[in-house]
């Protein structure tokens, strides 16, 4: 039989073959010690034995290498012990014995100092076949070879965390003997292919052949893709000692070291301790392991995704070395073929569940976000399940999204979309300092305002340096809706008051309070008591321009017998179509809002955070200073989060009455999302970005407008513009069509014939072409529409 070519010979040839006298006296020659008995450990390659003393208690364990064995491999080994103790102390390492001594290597805190000639901890001997080289190591403590179904669940999680540590250990090492053909990695798992015609059962051969093909077709092409670095490559419970509870007590093998990808450690460890576990308890099993191995090194989207097959094909390389050691005599076949029947069922269940879902078991995520196209099946459901409550979903053929990064979201389909919508992630989808802050600190911890955290403070400071003088408290909450319910409280303490005026059309949250001061969804248009709207300025047609509205809402409301306790304004005015305020109106509503000695609450959930391009705040665009501010969807780029910042003195009457404490609110996560998105403000001058950006894209809009007679007004702060059309029947159209051509933009006002332009404030002036461009095709295929005389009779 020809051997397959190309890899280390040292799994062409057969272990050595010493008996225990032999290796006595090998012992004495090289490392001068003088055990009194020796027991075979057992060894694909090796001779491995526990030198055992004359009180019977074991001295050393003595490796004696193949003579095929190449000894930059054996001193790469020692190198990587010492590097991964030095490390990671803890990690229960056995260390290399000096040659010549049989003394350990021992730094002045008791732990091994660096090895500046790794030859030291080896001895070699000539023998018949050639030279054989001699290894001493410490005995580590522990039972081999543990059975992994007997490994409970906190075991389990244990390995997982060991194997990571092992990993990390080894994250800074390198060694040039690392860049070898260890057919063991699963990198060199396709040239096992010239081995498979030894796997005598034909069906577990074909196994073999299917994983070893998707490993072609799959895994091979991504492998470069793949962190990689030195690994152990093989922590099976062949190659640990276990403690009474199933830890790993002892790591004893580094002779499948290579230079790899990260992944073929983990998925040596599953690839043992999946061994006879029932085919429904495979990825709980692994799950688990994965909790261990992802606390300490988090995987990445592509390693959880080929992790499955990985493991199946480290599992038909298995049975595919082992048949053909067998089969040439290289090794006992009992022996190299043990686990073969184990690892058949592995891949058997592996290759039932189908890759995708394997990926999914192990915490990757569905390709494309989910299942393909089925938005029917799904809406369904969605329906089913949330009820009839739920605002509808977006457009007449809906969106299934499956990703987004900066303004770009993309359907399961792949279909890509600007988003020229979405304000929440208002540094752009996805955002990484956003993304890393938010994992990054719930790694680390998460919890609540009971306890003292630095990042929470912080947060509330840096909120407080926005602001003008005199707000200078921060409550921390969860949502929009939260921030205003609790500025409404606030306000109701304060002025013991509970009249309440909004705009004609607003939205300000879905509490039981702010549903009071939220227009646009009162039930049946009813309108609470102690609730006054006014309606706002009107460019089109020259209505509401000065504050004689806000008074008369004002009277009305007195007129009823509620005193003012507060006026609430979005500061760009989202649900009532992004009017344009005249100069001066805010300053007039809030001086008649504080001569009728109510305060004025700043919601700026739509407009904060950097929305007008011109401030951090609408309010300080329009010139004015609230009593309270509220703040919400931007404040997390998408994580949810919200705040309120007023004055002591409202905080403090408040206080009197009752105490503020939310379970979320101020929690370390939202609070590092929050901070993070404050840093790329900053960082990344988004204000001056959004400034000419919304410049840029009103233009471009008003360009296109100008041969438009159903364009009424095209308006707007930053990146909130609104595109005022003639009657909602267009603005929907417009919506609809932009959508057809990858666009994504809302409705808004109270008739609904405003388009909602406000994108995330990552929108740049290179999208504004993009846009533009869909917008006049929209706009030129409705006009074709409107003018083709209609055929037929249906
Ligand atoms: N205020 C305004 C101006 C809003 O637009 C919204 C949400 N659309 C809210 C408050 C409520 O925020 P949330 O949905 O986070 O509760």
């Amino acid at each position: 039989m020809i051997p397959p070519a190309g890899f280390d010979a040292v799994l062409s040839a057969s272990p050595p073959d010493f008996d225990e006298p032999a290796i006595l006296d090998i012992a004495a020659r090289t490392f001068g010690v003088h055990p009194a008995s020796a027991r075979d450990l057992g060894s694909e390659r090796d001779q491995t034995f526990l030198l055992i003393d004359a009180a019977d208690a074991p001295m050393a364990v003595m490796k004696l290498s193949n003579a095929a064995e190449d000894p930059a491999t054996l001193d790469m080994e020692a190198l990587a012990v010492l590097h991964a103790t030095r490390v990671d102390p803890e990690l229960p390492l056995a260390l290399p014995r000096r040659a010549g001594d049989g003394e350990p290597e021992r730094g002045p805190t008791g732990r091994p100092v660096d090895a500046t000639d790794p030859a030291a901890f080896r001895a070699s001997f000539l023998h018949a076949d050639g030279a054989h080289h001699v290894r001493l190591y410490d005995v580590l403590p522990g039972r081999q070879r543990v059975d992994p179904a007997t490994l409970d669940d906190a075991a389990l999680v244990a390995w997982g965390a060991t194997s990571a540590r092992l990993g990390r250990a080894l994250r800074g090492f390198f060694h040039p003997a690392a860049q070898r053909t260890m057919l063991w990695d699963v990198q060199h798992a396709g040239r096992t292919r010239s081995m498979v015609h030894a796997v005598r059962d034909p069906r577990r051969r074909a196994l073999v052949e299917r994983v070893l093909d998707r490993y072609d077709e799959v895994v091979a092409p991504a492998w470069p893709s793949l962190r990689a670095q030195i690994v152990h490559g093989d922590l099976t419970t062949d190659n640990a000692l276990t403690d009474e509870r199933g830890r790993i007590s002892g790591i004893v093998d580094f002779g499948d070291m290579s230079h790899s990808a990260l992944i073929i450690d983990i998925a040596s460890v599953l690839d043992s301790l999946l061994n006879d576990r029932s085919a429904d308890d495979v990825f709980r099993v692994a799950r688990l392991v994965l909790d261990g191995y992802q606390r300490i090194t988090p995987l990445e989207p592509l390693e959880l995704r080929l992790l499955g097959e990985v493991v199946a094909a480290r599992a038909a390389v298995t049975i595919a070395i082992s048949s053909w050691r067998a089969d040439r005599g290289l090794e006992d076949g009992t022996f190299a073929e043990r686990y073969n029947e184990a690892v058949e069922r592995t891949i058997i269940t592996l290759l039932d569940a189908g890759w995708d879902r394997v990926a999914h078991e192990l915490g990757a995520s569905w390709p494309g976000g989910g299942t393909r196209s089925d938005h029917s099946g799904l809406a369904a459901r969605r329906t089913r399940v949330m009820g009839p409550a739920l605002e509808p979903l977006t457009y007449e053929r809906p969106i299934h999204l499956a990703s987004a990064q900066g303004v770009w979201m993309t359907d399961v389909d792949g279909r890509r979309y600007l988003d020229a919508y979405n304000n929440v992630p208002c540094v752009g989808h996805g955002h990484p300092r956003v993304t890393e802050a938010i994992s990054r600190q719930s790694r680390e911890l998460n919890t609540n305002m009971r306890y003292l955290h630095a990042g929470a403070i912080e947060l509330a400071e840096r909120l407080v340096t926005t602001c003008p003088p005199g707000l200078d408290t921060v409550f921390l909450v969860n949502s929009g809706s939260e921030a205003n319910d609790l500025a409404w409280r606030l306000a109701t303490a304060f002025t013991g008051r509970r009249g309440g005026l909004c705009t004609q059309h607003a939205y300000h949250g879905i509490s039981d309070a702010m549903a009071a001061l939220s227009p646009e969804t009162w039930p049946g248009g009813s309108q609470p008591d102690h609730v006054e709207t006014w309606p706002v300025p009107d460019r089109a047609r020259g209505d509401h321009r000065d504050a004689g509205s806000f008074e008369a809402a004002l009277e009305r409301l007195r007129d009823r017998g509620f005193a003012l306790a507060a006026t609430i304004l979005d500061g760009v005015l989202t649900s009532d179509g992004y009017p344009t305020l005249p100069a001066g109106l805010a300053e007039a509503w809030l001086a008649a809002t504080q001569a009728a000695g109510g305060l004025w609450i700043a919601d700026e959930v739509q407009g904060g955070h950097g929305r007008t391009g011109e401030a951090m705040w609408s309010f300080q665009t329009a010139g004015i200073t609230p009593d309270i501010v509220t703040l919400g969807k931007p404040m997390g780029n998408g994580h949810p989060v919200g705040a309120v910042i007023t004055r002591h003195e409202i905080a403090r009457r408040f206080a009197d009455e009752t105490v503020f404490f939310s379970t979320f609110g101020g929690n370390p996560v939202s609070v590092a999302a929050s901070l993070a998105v404050l840093d790329v403000l900053e960082d990344e001058r988004v204000l001056e970005r959004t400034l000419v950006a919304g410049a840029m894209l009103r233009d471009a809009i008003r360009d296109l407008a100008g041969g438009q007679p159903a364009i009424l007004d095209v308006r707007g702060l930053g990146l909130a513009i609104g595109v005022e059309f003639a009657d909602a029947t267009i603005a929907s159209a417009v919506k609809e069509g932009l959508r057809e051509r990858g666009v994504l933009v809302g409705t808004s006002g109270r008739l609904g014939t405003v388009l909602k332009v406000r994108p995330p404030l990552a929108f740049s002036a290179a999208e504004v072409p993009i846009f533009a461009t869909a917008l006049e095709a929209t706009l030129s295929s409705i006009s074709d529409r409107r003018r083709r005389p209609r055929s037929g009779t249906g």
